[in-house]
């Protein structure tokens, strides 16, 4: 069972049932998942969540499908890693980084593509698609695999190598499109309209696929033992993620999990080549100009975000901040948390690690608070961002070669 009570807009307040669609009927609107908190309050206890799976369907109650036949291919429950030293490097006191690189294909998108196939699954499709930037598509074909479904993903066709191959290894259909995300996003919408009975997770599958973001928060918050943290900082590509991740701190609070009201000031990270939202949110607008992107962050190269306004609102209601960092703060950032904590992270983390710098050094992000950094993928998809990057030396395999070239100390 679900305690999900139907599908709402979220611009004009229009009930809909929990199917398969993809906006709202009068006024375009996102559509939105709603629950009756009081019921998932009376059975979603602590003690019922520590006893369910290691995986982000412990969760259930608060997603919308039951964790009875999910597509789970382990996604959910990653380690949140205290960062000592990362902190003292930028003059924090509680810093703290959870690692989504170790996801089952790699990113964070596990977790949406999870919830949003299982929903599908439980509808009757046979068919799993998306536009994505790279990850999206990898995750679908991986997790379409485990289904037994089929699946077709679509990507901008100069996405990482890596995520080419770690997509088209899984054995679906994956269509590489001459154009930017934006592009591909506009072609899928058009594909649904031939083919409504096909799971395009971030299309007709949005409202579904959003809902599993929320994980990222509750995670956070179990792990450091039942409390939310005081400021978050949130990568932003269609800004979903970060939307998501504010509902699911505020649902934890709803449902008493977490003390009330829910203080958890959201900060988000953009590359400076695609910056739509960190743009409308310095100029102080309710509106998001879309851009044509040009960064290593191919991940989040999305010139016209569909969740940009609500992420915007979110970052201010919450006192938080967006920054923009350039290619080369992101190649550093990532070598800055390789170096202090032992993480390779992909170019969206290094925006993410890149921003945090920032705040941390504009004292947005205060010393006293606990502060909790989302990374959301692996470097290890990504590696051609770092291509100068060579080993210490060279040598033939003598004792001699090896104490001339190498001084340890
Ligand atoms: C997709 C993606 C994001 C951005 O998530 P949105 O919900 O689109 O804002 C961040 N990091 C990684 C690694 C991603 O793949
Ligand atoms: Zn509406």
């Amino acid at each position: 069972m679900t305690f999900v009570k139907g599908l709402r807009c979220r611009e004009c307040g229009r009930p809909y049932p929990a199917e398969a669609l993809h906006a709202c009927e009068w006024c375009f609107g996102p559509l939105e998942v709603v629950y009756d908190y009081e019921a998932v309050a009376s059975v979603m206890s602590k003690e019922y969540i520590a006893a369910g799976p290691s995986t982000l369907w412990r969760y259930a109650p608060l997603l919308p499908a039951d964790a009875e036949g999910a597509i789970d291919l382990g996604a959910g429950f990653t380690p949140l890693i205290r960062a000592d030293r990362l902190a003292a490097e930028l003059g924090l006191s509680e810093l703290w980084i959870k690692n989504d690189g170790l996801q089952p294909t790699g990113s964070f998108k596990d977790r949406v593509v999870s919830v949003a196939l299982t929903v599908a699954s439980k509808l009757g499709s046979k068919v799993a698609a998306c536009a994505s930037t790279g990850n999206l598509a990898n995750s679908v074909a991986a997790h379409a695999a485990w289904a037994g479904m089929k699946s077709v993903v679509f990507v901008p066709a100069d996405v990482e190598p890596a995520k080419l191959t770690a997509t088209s290894v899984y054995g679906g259909t994956l269509v590489a499109v001459q154009g930017g995300y934006d592009d591909v996003n506009r072609l899928c919408a058009e594909i649904v309209g031939e083919h409504p009975d096909w799971a395009v997770v971030n299309v007709n599958m949005r409202a579904y696929y959003s809902e599993g973001s929320k994980t990222l928060a509750f995670e956070v918050a179990e792990q450091l033992g039942w409390k939310a943290p005081d400021h978050v900082v949130v990568p932003i590509g269609s800004g979903s993620q970060l939307t998501k991740i504010h509902k699911g701190f505020e649902e934890l609070g709803k449902v008493g999990l977490v003390d009330s009201p829910v203080e958890v000031r959201v900060s988000g990270a953009q590359p400076a080549g695609c910056a739509p939202v960190a743009n409308a949110f310095s100029e102080g607008s309710d509106r998001i100009r879309p851009v044509r992107p040009a960064t290593v962050a191919k991940s989040l190269a999305i010139g016209d975000p569909a969740d940009g306004v609500y992420a915007v609102d979110v970052v201010r209601k919450t006192g938080g901040s967006i920054a923009a960092v350039t290619d080369e703060e992101i190649v550093e950032a990532i070598g800055l948390l390789a170096r202090t904590e032992g993480i390779f992270t992909e170019t969206a983390g290094g925006v993410t690690i890149g921003t945090l710098v920032k705040l941390a050094a504009e004292g947005v992000i205060r010393a006293d608070e606990r502060v909790v950094c989302y990374v959301t993928g692996t470097g290890l998809k990504t590696v051609d961002a770092l291509s100068s990057l060579r080993p210490t030396v060279t040598i033939p395999p003598t004792l001699e070669a090896f104490n001339q070239a190498v001084e340890v100390e």
